[in-house]
């Protein structure tokens, strides 16, 4: 027999729950399909966990290298990982937990297992057949791993929050956000750490000045960069330990691999085929500006539609479908521009608006004005460090309108939502100046730059 409700959300992730809890706000009958852990990526293997783990590299940094320099000498912490994965691993339950009451709470019939579409108003799980006036679609991704000889040797994002040891040492294949967050938390926790990219550097695509001081960063305080490195095999040594390869050579030995070159999206066992919904060649769900799909009652949401693929994206949009179907709200699209975001390296990356390079090929060199700032940060310096601190501002037109603000040093990632919304609101240079200066402080920077 089929069940039948208002709304079928597929996937549990930030999207999935988003927009389920919204819906049942609004006294629509709805069902939630997860097949893996509610909560979905940034709960349990993304966001939250590289999270935590990014403030146990913070504290391994003032403890090994910041502390000293201000007089917290001869002191030996041992650090426990099984302790801390204990830690983290039950603070990620406890979040799980709180997503299940939520959807408790809202009336939701959370349903566990994997949705398969059999035609464009069906699903089934376990055998079970559901139908739905509208369905969502927010399946998500999953780490992708290069077709080399060896690839089963690699872990991914996903098996490093299963460790429960450190290795000696480590490669970090990629050069992305999760490569460059993955093999700095590594190396701040003591594993000889190698970040392997293809081309000169990692975050190519962001400001130049961010990825630049991120790579003399890196230089001076590691982890080590293998630039123009690409390995097309893996081996397992008799010691255990990992040989990467290029054309037969060994190039380096580690104790494990992490792939993290990009995510797969997860449309390829959802049974599409059987629907009318369009799926490009990388798998991305072909959706309109109001997250509709090829047909019309089915939307998607989250990574699997291929725009920015960050936690809040996904809940803002997941949001905006559930007002749109139930709260009758005007349109079910969101505006994907100025999305801040932050990269959790060493120091952290915080970004918004175009970078200074995009910002010339769409405005011309003529039409911007670009500020930038920089000092060897106050936090580091007092103990005999130097870490860049870099601030830029793009602005574009005779109004000096902000169109781009980028940053890396200290603090960063909890200095730039504040900026994003002055932006949002079209903040120019001349507002920027006219606030006075929280001192001393990195932020202060872009209220002061000449
Ligand atoms: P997901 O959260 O991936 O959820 C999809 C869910 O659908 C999964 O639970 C999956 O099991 C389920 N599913 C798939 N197929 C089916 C099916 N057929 N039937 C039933 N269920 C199915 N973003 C940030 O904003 N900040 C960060 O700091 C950040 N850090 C990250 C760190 C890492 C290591 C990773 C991997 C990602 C990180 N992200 C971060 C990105 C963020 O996690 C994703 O953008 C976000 O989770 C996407 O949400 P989603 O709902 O689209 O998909
Ligand atoms: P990304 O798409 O960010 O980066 C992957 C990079 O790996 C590519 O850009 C490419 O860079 C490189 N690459 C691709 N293929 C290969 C290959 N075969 N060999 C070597 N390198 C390769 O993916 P991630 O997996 O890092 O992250 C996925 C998304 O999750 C991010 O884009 C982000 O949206 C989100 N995320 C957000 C975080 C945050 O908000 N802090 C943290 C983590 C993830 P190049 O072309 O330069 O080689």
């Amino acid at each position: 027999m089929t069940a039948n409700y208002d709304l079928i959300v597929i996937g549990g992730g930030s999207g999935g729950v988003a927009t389920a809890n919204r819906a049942a706000m609004y006294g629509a009958k709805v069902a939630l399909i997860e097949g893996k852990r509610l909560g979905g990526t940034c709960v349990n293997e993304g966001c939250v966990p590289k999270k935590i783990t990014w403030y146990a590299a913070h504290m391994a940094d003032v403890m090994n290298q910041v502390g000293p320099g201000y007089g917290f000498q001869d002191v030996h912490y041992q650090f426990n990982y099984q302790e801390f994965v204990k830690a983290r691993d039950t603070y990620v339950a406890n979040a799980r937990a709180s997503y299940e009451r939520g959807l408790l709470n809202n009336g939701i019939d959370y349903i566990k297992g994997y949705a398969k579409f059999i035609d464009n108003h069906t699903v089934q799980v376990n055998g079970q057949t559901y139908s739905a006036r509208y369905f969502m679609v927010a399946t998500g991704g999953r780490p992708a791993v290069p077709k080399v000889p060896g690839h089963e040797l690699l872990d991914t994002s996903d098996s490093f929050f299963e460790w429960q040891d450190l290795p000696q040492s480590v490669a970090v294949v990629g050069a992305g956000y999760i490569a460059v967050e993955l093999a700095g938390v590594l190396h701040a926790l003591g594993v000889e750490s190698h970040l392997v990219v293809r081309y000169d550097r990692p975050l190519r695509k962001f400001d130049s000045m961010l990825s630049q001081a991120l790579l003399d960063t890196m230089a001076d305080h590691g982890p080590t960069l293998h630039a123009h490195t690409q390995f097309d095999a893996y081996r397992r040594r008799q010691d255990g330990k990992i040989e990467c390869l290029y054309q037969g050579q060994v190039v380096l030995v580690v104790d494990r691999v992490i792939a993290a070159i990009g995510r797969a999206l997860n449309s390829d066992a959802l049974g599409l085929e059987n629907t009318d919904i369009q799926v490009n060649e990388r798998g991305i769900i072909q959706v309109n500006d109001q997250h509709q799909t090829a047909v019309p009652h089915i939307y998607a949401v989250g990574d699997v539609i291929g725009r920015p693929a960050l936690t809040p994206v996904a809940i803002r949009a997941g949001r905006h479908v559930a007002e749109f179907l139930f709260n009758g709200a005007a349109s079910a699209a969101i505006d994907y521009s100025q999305i801040p975001t932050v990269v959790f390296s060493h120091p952290a990356i915080a970004t918004v608006g175009y970078t200074q390079e995009e910002a010339e090929a769409k405005f011309g060199a003529d039409n911007l004005k670009v500020y930038t700032s920089q000092f060897n940060s106050m936090y580091q310096r007092a103990a005999g460090l130097n870490v860049p601190s870099k601030f830029k501002l793009v602005c574009q037109g005779p109004e000096e309108k902000i169109v781009g603000l980028h940053a890396i040093g200290e603090g960063v990632d909890e200095m730039l939502q504040g900026f994003a919304v002055a932006i949002k609101m079209g903040a120019t240079k001349a507002d920027f100046d006219a606030t006075i200066a929280i001192h001393p402080t990195g932020s202060e920077e872009f209220v002061t730059m000449r």
